[in-house]
């Protein structure tokens, strides 16, 4: 046996374990249990195509070696990304902490609370920073905010501008450029006509429904947009604003002078720059669009004993519900960075953010003056922390380029310099220094930082911002550490049990795959430094590139999508711009079955396309008779059909190819929603079903950890025929020679957590991928057989076999009064996270196991859900304190001086053995969502301020 094998690690039952399970599922060896499981037409005939496998111990190296072929150059480019300090107590205790990166988006409230509350800070953070009444739990970059901040001002437009087509967004070239051109994809498969000006310029016309301005603008001038947004609310026009987080707290937020909707990313609060991401957007708007705003937000609301507890708030809004209808398609969100942007704040303080931006307002200033004494011009009169230097563009880069320093040039006659948090001294004096050499002038040393006052009167910030406690509390290391700790121990997350949330892939996530993540070689890099400095990054996407275009058989693939959904979105606009470059712009049918996704169908709406949904049979497959008469019907104006397999009901349908194919003959392309690749991964893939586009999870299926609800990566890999349409970016050349705009800010997407995923299929191998699909077959088949009898698997595929989940039906309890959530619910007395609820099927759970998990915790599991089915029998209909019913049970509950239940204390806490060893305590009692619905709270103010509210 080979120890040092990764695969031995990743994957969790040992070998001497497969005698017995194969023996449980009722199968002679893996191959027939395979063979029982996939269809034989869609099998793969020969191996994929990969490096071999290589040791963790050797990846390390590896990655070491690429990690030094970046030349991390001191970037002073801006445009939206400024390096940042990560407070170390941040980085270890929780961009390092599988208690903090493995939990998944807390459906389950109960044992969530932690990260909950980090949510809620920083949503506090944000309307305090903002000015505006609420804010959401993240977005995935500034850029895809600004166009959610436009779709949602469309929406809201008055019912006249509705009825009469008012359709024109306009766009001040202030704007970042990755924004607009993320403003271009989004606006036209919608019918928004973009006007792009001059702010002072713009007409206030009537034809208009909504503006966006960015501030400070992309030059860094800092602009009063006070009379702007007078005039435009007085003309019914809408403002959305684009803003600096750090800038905010030393100018007037825009929430003061009556704006909409604020956006912007939070990177600068203590994330590393990664090549691009993951970071955090943020999304603040006022109380009247509550109902519009777009991805997930924390909102306080009670448990059964009356006590504060948080869930997440108003999900009728969201894809997962309203679907077609929805607000937006966002599923996955950058929730880790998002809690780290929050700890940030809460470390830091107001006082401590009033310093570091003060620190880098002063630093643009003192550089400012220093050139001006060298004799050259700078540009701005008001700014935060961007000055622009008359010069020699290619002068100066020449000078810089040699001294390893990257400035933005925005003309050949202009030099950018945005100053950030972690520019030294040393720096200002190199700064000052390269632009003396250029001119071949004595450079001036600068001993001191002075004081700046580049930013006007009349945008100077006067209200205060982070007042409440939590902010002012945790400034030494050992509270804040100890804070972070306290939360930590509220969330379940993958370093305490298994979480078998079916169509989420909940597997390991490994230290190795991990470790590159906090080396600033990877860290530092700006994700717009010249491609020649970024080797080791190029490199290493590139390889992962072609990692995934061989797993999927396909032809090519871009990473820019940073979420499945955003995948979603990226494949059917490639297959957008493929129908138009023939002629066909006409084709604008999406078939979806209608167990498919939430965010299949909200995607589809935001890439112009109609919905038209399909049938499901008895069984669960697609009734291909249905399809077929549909495809035909609409064969003038079929797009395409979108469909996830295997399916969401947990079965690989023998009719795939036929279904493809039918949909190809009526000239339409088929998307496959990839989510359930870990069912796919080197025994068949999307190519081999027929296929043309799919997404892929990586935070699912290539061991990117779910960070409580994000980072995603979600890369789309095509077939031949769309490769040419791959999304590009303004500022880096990337994507198609016929590329469709960005689909995403960065260039790669969230190219630092690309690292993990390339560690995974590395370090794993053909032979490691493949073992890790049949195990994680076998994982569930084995559920499914030691839950057989107690409880009934809805569907199977045609040799009676599971897939890698499967959905158990729970709807016959409902005549002992036990519902769905009873059952998630008591789960957690048992230490176990819930699987899948209510999707696609409600009134069901979806399990799925992944080959991580050993057969000692599918055991446990097990045990507890036969447990639970037990109990389920003593439960009668009208009996309101059952232990399902009052489940879950905290400590309070079972340390209190009574106890009223029928059942004993045991009994409700420590139900089976195992639990007893590890106990885990769910901190409140079952929440209440539709009480915080209808009182709408989503900022940590303590219960007296909204109580007089
Ligand atoms: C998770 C999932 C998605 C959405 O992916 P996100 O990364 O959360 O946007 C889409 N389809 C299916 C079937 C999924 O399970």
């Amino acid at each position: 046996m080979n120890t040092d094998s990764f695969a031995l690690r990743h994957i969790g039952p040992r070998r001497s374990d497969l005698p017995e399970m194969l023996k449980t599922v009722g199968v002679e060896t893996m191959e027939q249990l395979i063979f029982e499981t996939i269809p034989d037409n869609i099998r793969l005939d020969n191996p994929l195509l990969l490096d071999p496998a290589i040791s963790e111990h050797e990846f390390a190296a590896h990655i070491t070696a690429l990690s030094n072929k970046n030349k991390v150059y001191r970037s002073f480019i801006g445009l939206g990304y400024n390096q940042a300090i990560t407070p170390a107590v941040i980085q270890r205790n929780i961009l390092e902490n599988p208690g903090w990166y493995t939990a998944y988006t807390p459906y389950q409230a109960e044992i969530a609370q932690g990260r909950l509350e980090a949510l809620l800070n920083y949503q506090t953070m944000i309307t305090d920073l903002t000015g505006m009444e609420l804010a959401n739990a993240s977005l995935l970059d500034e850029a895809t905010a600004a166009a959610e901040a436009m779709a949602l001002l469309f929406s809201v437009r008055s019912r006249a501008q509705k009825k009469e087509g008012v359709h024109k967004f306009f766009v001040s070239e202030e704007i970042l450029p990755q924004t607009l051109s993320l403003l271009q994809t989004r606006s036209t498969p919608i019918g928004i006509e973009l006007v792009v000006g001059k702010h002072e310029d713009f007409d206030f016309s009537s034809e208009y429904f909504g503006a966006i301005l960015q501030y400070p603008g992309v030059s860094g001038k800092v602009y009063d947009y006070a009379a702007f947004v007078e005039k435009a609310n007085a003309a019914e026009i809408k403002v959305a604003v684009a803003a600096d987080i750090l800038s905010l707290v030393k100018l007037r937020a825009p929430g003061e002078f009556g704006v909409d909707v604020v956006v912007g990313t939070t990177q600068r609060f203590g994330i590393p720059l990664g090549y691009g991401g993951p970071h955090a957007a943020y999304f603040a708007t006022k109380e009247a669009y509550k109902r519009s705003i777009p991805g997930r937000i924390i909102g306080v609301t009670k448990d059964t004993d009356g006590k504060r507890a948080l869930r997440m708030a108003l999900q009728t809004r969201e894809q997962h519900i309203k679907r077609d209808k929805a607000t937006s398609n966002i599923c996955t969100a950058q929730v880790l960075l998002a809690v780290m942007a929050g700890m940030y704040g809460v470390y830091h303080g107001p006082e401590g953010l009033k310093n570091i931006a003060n620190k880098v307002h002063n630093t643009a200033a003192t550089v400012a003056d220093a050139l001006e004494k060298l004799g050259l011009y700078q540009v701005n009169e008001s700014y935060f922390d961007t000055i622009q230097i008359k010069a020699d563009a290619a002068k100066v880069a020449a000078v810089a380029q040699e001294m390893e320093i990257n400035f933005h040039y925005p003309d050949a006659e202009t030099v950018a310099i945005s100053i950030h948090e972690a520019t030294t001294l040393q720096d200002v004096n190199d700064i000052i220094s390269a632009f003396a050499k250029a001119y071949s002038k004595e450079t001036i040393t600068v001993t001191e930082i002075a004081e700046g006052n580049a930013i006007p009167e009349a945008v100077a910030r006067e209200t205060s911002f982070l007042t409440l406690p939590v902010f002012n509390t945790y400034h030494s290391e050992t509270e804040l550490m100890r804070y972070i700790k306290k939360l930590e121990r509220k969330d379940l997350s993958l370093n305490h049990s298994m979480i078998s949330l079916g169509s989420c892939t909940m597997k390991l996530n490994a230290a190795s795959e991990m470790l590159p993540l906090s080396d600033p070689q990877w860290g530092n890099m700006h994700p717009f430094a010249p491609l020649d400095q970024a080797e080791g990054y190029q490199t290493m996407l590139k390889k992962l590139e072609d990692q995934l275009t061989e797993i999927t058989g396909f032809a090519g693939t871009s990473l820019q999508p940073n979420s499945g959904a955003q995948g979603e979105y990226a494949g059917l606009m490639v297959i957008r711009a493929y129908h138009e470059s023939r002629g066909d712009s006409h084709r604008n049918i999406c078939l979806i079955p209608s167990s498919a996704h939430g965010t299949n169908p909200a995607s589809a709406v935001m890439a112009g396309m109609k919905v038209v949904v399909t049938k499901a049979l008895e069984n669960g497959n697609i009734d291909v008779d249905d399809l077929r008469e549909k495809a035909e019907k609409h064969k003038d104006n079929l797009a395409a059909l979108m469909i996830t397999y295997p399916s969401t009901h947990g079965v690989y349908e023998s009719a795939v190819k036929e279904i493809t194919q039918l949909i190809h003959d009526n000239g339409g392309q088929v998307y496959m929603d990839g989510a359930n690749m870990n069912a796919q991964v080197a025994l068949t893939n999307p190519g081999a079903i027929g296929a043309d586009v799919c997404h892929l999870n990586l935070h699912k299926t290539f061991a990117i950890p779910h960070g409580g609800g994000g980072p995603g990566v979600g890369p789309i890999c095509v077939a031949k025929q769309l490769v040419p349409f791959l999304p590009s970016n303004p500022v880096i050349i990337t994507g198609g020679d016929k590329a469709i705009t960005a689909i995403s800010a960065a260039p790669w997407g969230s190219a630092l957590a690309c690292l993990i995923s390339y560690a995974y299929i590395t370090m794993l191998g053909e032979p490691g991928l493949r073992h890790s699909t049949e195990y994680a077959i076998l994982n569930a088949n084995y559920i499914k057989e030691r839950l057989d009898g107690a409880y009934q698997c809805l569907y199977v595929g045609e040799r009676g076999r599971a897939a890698h989940e499967m959905i158990i039906d729970c709807r016959p309890f409902k005549a002992k009064g036990i519902e769905v959530t009873d059952i998630a619910k008591r789960l957690m007395d048992y230490g176990f996270h819930a699987p899948t609820v209510s999707f696609p099927v409600a009134g069901t759970i979806m399990i799925e196991p992944t080959e991580s998990e050993s057969r000692e915790e599918l055991d446990r599991f097990c045990d507890a859900m036969l447990s639970i089915r037990k109990e389920i029998e003593t439960a009668t209909a009208d009996e309101p304190n059952h232990i399902m019913k009052n489940a879950p049970h905290t400590l309070a509950m079972l340390t209190a001086d009574t106890w009223d239940f029928t059942y004993s204390r045991e009994q409700a806490a420590y139900p089976l053995s195992y639990v007893a060893e590890n106990k885990f305590w769910p901190t409140v009692r079952r929440v209440d969502d539709a009480y915080g619905d209808r009182n709408l709270i989503c900022t940590c103010a303590p219960i007296e301020e909204y109580m007089e509210a």
